[in-house]
């Protein structure tokens, strides 16, 4: 037995639509990533996405759509992956840490009312693992205080939160297909929103600032019918950046955002098998309060005294770990960000396993992870 921690789940439809591609001879931004990106409008139920080649790139956007001044505040999660953080530092902006609920591992209300001071401009809660962040109350508090609100929906992809879908609920929602997600695209990220005006805005920002897609203008070079001299021309208005998805990784996500609802029913019902196992196991709690009956989730995990000796014992049986995350406090680069002043996210984190989960994670694997969970409690 090996089992990987993730894995995505690739097939014969991502090499036709790559093919398809090449026979074309158009692999850079073409009519692929416009073609993915409608698709994802609709899928999200939101009016306008824009296809960036990561989440980070998308964060990083997002925030820059704002102009935001130098040295505002922008409030974010003490437990999440880097590229949260990173995005105000991108836009020379500073992170400010916001301690984390005890179970769900998203921000904290309370702490987000503590933390929160005339410098903040913005928050971007994270829909940890997938289970959602509390979206609702954070809107309103973000309404009063006017704050913008950026989704980080890195772990979330197709999940309804009170009948909306998660990364609509905000300005912006910022999805991940990075190799381990939910789906892939081997890296690839997505912007979405509702406010057209700010997407086609920031656009010409993941092109190098450019105001026109190639693709488009490159008709106009061949066209023979055309008297026009000036098909070449465009104009920089505004810090670009080399940020664009290509029609490559389109034509994968193209594929994977068909397959996405059966690879989220096999998470779900890998995440019902785990939980019925290790339900009587004594030391070993669920990482998160799981509903895999009403969300989508990216990770599944356990907490676990003495952390260690569990993932070593896993580790003898083929059985791959993680621990998602470290708190980035903790993170030398971030010390500087950070007052500790995130209790629970410095204390619940320490019990944090995350174990193998991935949509072709077969029940026989799941009951070998479960025999040897019980294994290590005996021993
Ligand atoms: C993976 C991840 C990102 C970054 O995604 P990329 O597409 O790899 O840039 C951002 N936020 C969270 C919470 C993530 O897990």
């Amino acid at each position: 037995m090996n089992i990987r921690l993730f894995k995505p789940s690739l097939g014969k439809e991502e090499l036709e639509e790559i093919s398809d591609s090449f026979d074309k001879s158009w692999v850079g931004l073409g009519p692929k990533v416009r073609k993915f990106e409608l698709e994802w409008s609709k899928f999200i139920g939101c009016k306008a996405s824009l296809a960036v080649n990561s989440a980070t790139a998308a964060l990083h956007l997002a925030l820059a759509a704002f102009r935001f001044p130098e040295g505002k505040k922008v409030l974010v999660p003490a437990i999440t992956f880097a590229s949260t953080a990173f995005a105000p530092i991108y836009n020379k902006l500073i992170p400010v840490f916001v301690d984390v609920e005890p179970d769900t591992i998203s921000i904290s209300m309370d702490d987000l009312e503590k933390k929160y001071n005339k410098d903040c401009v913005a928050v971007i809660p994270v829909h940890f693992g997938g289970h959602p962040a509390l979206i609702d109350e954070i809107i309103q508090f973000a309404k009063i205080k006017n704050l913008k609100v950026i989704e980080d929906c890195a772990h979330s992809a197709g999940s309804l939160y009170k009948g909306k879908s998660l990364g609509n609920w905000s300005d912006f929602g910022c999805f991940s297909f990075e190799e381990k997600k939910l789906m892939t695209t081997g890296d690839g990220g997505m912007l979405c929103s509702d406010n057209i005006e700010l997407i086609e805005e920031i656009k010409p920002a993941r092109w190098v600032g450019i105001d026109k897609d190639t693709w488009k203008r490159a008709d106009g070079y061949t066209d023979i019918e055309s008297k026009d001299a000036m098909h070449w021309y465009y104009e920089i208005n505004i810090l670009g950046y080399k940020y664009n998805m290509n029609d490559l990784c389109a034509s994968i996500g193209l594929s994977q955002l068909k397959k996405l609802k059966k690879f989220n029913l096999r998470r779900s019902s890998a995440i019902v098998k785990y939980l019925e196992g290790i339900k009587d196991i004594e030391g070993i709690s669920p990482l998160l309060p799981y509903q895999s009956e009403r969300y989508n989730y990216w990770l599944f995990g356990i907490r676990c005294g003495n952390r260690d000796n569990l993932i070593v014992f896993l580790k003898s049986k083929g059985i791959s770990t993680g621990v998602h995350y470290v708190p980035l406090p903790l993170m030398p680069f971030f010390k500087k960000f950070s007052k500790n002043d995130t209790p629970v996210a410095l204390n619940i984190w320490k019990k944090f396993i995350t174990l193998p989960l991935h949509s072709d994670l077969t029940g026989k694997e799941i009951d070998y992870i479960i025999n040897n969970l019980k294994e290590y409690k005996k021993c």
